[in-house]
């Protein structure tokens, strides 16, 4: 499996071209399973995280299926929707999109993305105009439905990118209505981090005898991601957290808090402290969103703190660090947490502050994972000379953090690497992903309240927009 060339998937030239450009070489795992197995027009259940390279397992063979129907004619007729993309949230949408006009970009196929929080307007003329490929959140393609701006009725492949959360989002109702109006003959492919019993049952609706696919999900145990824990209490957690900021030569750290009001404070706190921090969050609008992860990218801000709600599915490749300022109470969204970094073989940290109350999770999230994460002592002395922020656009520490005196001593320890990390990524000048077409809310929820949902898509209750709070 391990020597598969892209050119052995039998894939056009023109898709080919696209990949070398991309600077892709060799499929993925998960791409050398999925590509063949879809385009021999297989059904397929894939459980597969971010960071395995899923998008182009099924965006590279849905193009090739496309191709002998990509016309140069300007005519909107001749470019119905071909091929239906859905996916749980905006940000992820946006990249899937990206990603389908780079491979797409040597052919006369079209692609559009669709999601809520910005004006139905701006879409529809794009979506008149007709493209063969629709990425598009559950909940705005309906308004399109509903406003007949869209047909599905030549959609022959529809994906499910991140069934699982779209789950927990409570997108079921808004799933079943859209699964409804497409035509019954089509290939269905879903896509899961996780596979849970609700997944399984999801599949048996779905999917008419699909092939399974499960690559490991590696980021959870991935030797190059070094997994720590602080045993400390809450109030110490933002010492810490400073301390370890100050510690890392990680250009990048991605913070993970559990509620929106952390997110923010802490950001705020860390601005004042000398940090070129900020936060991103589902309160925050689609513009505000975007513009923090434009900003994280091309390294002005160096700390980006942010819940689950608004990281999942964030393309920020080679992430060198990511910490869990609060861990999460559904175990799986440590692993979509965690799943940030050490990708493409890359090393990656990823350190949990853990206080009491948290303890019941770690000890569900390394049932889950299988491992027991290395608990580290914190750290004694102050960290190395308070080096400056490393963003260039922000002044320099005007106090001194009021940390370190705070954290309690146990041990003598230096848990963070000091290596510097040399990192393509970072010298690679950031394409922004999306236009600034872009007005504020409202946010794209499912359409039915979450009480009127059944229990079973209520489970992680962490994971769902409103438990940010
Ligand atoms: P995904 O899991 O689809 O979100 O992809 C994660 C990242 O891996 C994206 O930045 C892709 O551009 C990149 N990627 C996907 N496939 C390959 C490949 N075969 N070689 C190198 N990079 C890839």
């Amino acid at each position: 499996m391990n020597n598969i060339s892209f050119a052995d998937l039998n894939l056009a030239p023109e898709i080919l071209r696209a990949l070398t450009e991309s600077g892709y070489t060799v499929p993925t795992p998960i791409q050398a399973q999925a590509i063949p197995m879809v385009l021999e027009g297989c059904d397929l259940m894939a459980g597969a995280q971010t960071g395995t390279g899923k998008t182009a397992a099924f965006a590279l063979p849905m193009l090739q299926k496309l191709l002998p129907l990509a016309t140069p004619s300007p005519s909107p007729a001749r470019h119905p929707v071909r091929a239906l993309i859905l996916v749980p949230t905006r940000e992820l949408a946006i990249q899937v999109e990206v990603s389908v006009k780079a491979y797409a970009k040597h052919s006369h196929l079209r692609s559009l993305v669709v999601f809520g929080g910005v004006d139905i307007k701006t879409q529809t003329p794009h979506l008149r105009t007709g493209v063969e490929i629709l990425v598009a959140t559950p909940g705005r393609l309906l308004d399109h439905i509903e406003q007949k701006t869209v047909q599905l009725n030549q959609v022959q492949m529809l994906v499910l990118d991140e069934a699982d959360r779209m789950l927990d989002m409570g997108f079921m109702p808004d799933l079943k209505r859209i699964l409804a109006l497409l035509p019954k003959q089509r290939q269905t492919l879903m896509f899961s981090a996780t596979f849970s019993n609700e997944i399984k049952r999801l599949s048996e609706d779905f999917l008419v005898n699909p092939r399974l696919i499960e690559v490991a999900r590696s980021n959870a145990t991935s030797e190059n991601i070094t997994q720590k824990v602080y045993l400390i209490g809450s109030a110490e957690k933002h010492a810490l957290l400073a301390q370890l900021l100050r510690g890392s030569d990680a250009k990048q750290t991605l913070v993970f808090t559990k509620t929106k009001l952390t997110a923010s404070r802490l950001a705020r706190q860390l601005h004042r402290e000398g940090f070129a921090a900020d936060a991103i969050h589902g309160d925050k609008s689609q513009l505000e969103r975007i513009q923090a992860l434009d900003a994280f990218k091309q390294g002005k801000t160096t700390v980006l703190i942010a819940t689950d709600v608004a990281a999942r599915g964030l393309d920020i490749d080679h992430l060198p660090m990511v910490i869990n300022y609060e861990i999460p109470s559904a175990p799986e969204d440590y692993v979509h947490r965690i799943g940030r970094t050490g990708r493409a073989g890359a090393s990656g940290s990823a350190i949990s502050l853990v206080s009491p109350e948290e303890e019941k999770y770690l000890f569900e999230i390394e049932k889950l994972i299988k491992t027991t994460i290395q608990r580290e002592a914190p750290l004694t002395s102050p960290a190395p000379a308070a080096r400056p922020p490393r963003a260039e656009s922000r002044p320099s520490p005007r106090t001194e953090p009021r940390t370190e005196h705070h954290v309690h001593i146990r041990a003598q320890h230096a848990p963070v690497s000091k290596t510097p990390v040399h990192d393509a990524w970072f010298n690679k000048p950031y394409e922004p992903s999306v236009s600034t077409r872009v007005v504020t809310p409202p946010r794209d929820l499912p359409s039915k309240p979450k009480s009127q949902l059944p229990a079973l898509f209520m489970r992680r209750k962490v994971s769902t927009p409103d438990a940010e709070d």
